[in-house]
């Protein structure tokens, strides 16, 4: 199953996101050599118990079609401490 994890940069707690619970969506497309290159964007914010929110914000790009050639993963709040998305 792919999720991420994420530390609380306040209170060093772990919190654990699915994959399934991330809605991505496509925000860019670009036309290259070998077709259509496809960005898409999934935001999640949580919030902790110690009153802090974490918004995480993961991209990966699709080139060519049904291909996941790059990801990106950017975190406010926190760090990240495992990724299998
Ligand atoms: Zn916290």
């Amino acid at each position: 199953m792919s999720h991420i994890k994420i530390q609380c940069a306040g209170c060093k707690k772990v919190h654990q996101i699915d994959a399934k619970e991330i809605d991505f969506e496509q925000v860019d497309s670009d036309e290259r050599q070998m077709g259509v290159e496809i960005t898409y964007e999934g935001n999640i914010e949580i919030q902790c118990d110690c009153g802090k929110t974490i918004e995480v914000s993961h991209l990966f790009w699709e080139y060519p079609e049904g291909v996941e050639n790059h990801q990106e993963t950017n975190v406010d709040g926190g760090i990240v401490v495992e990724n299998t998305l």
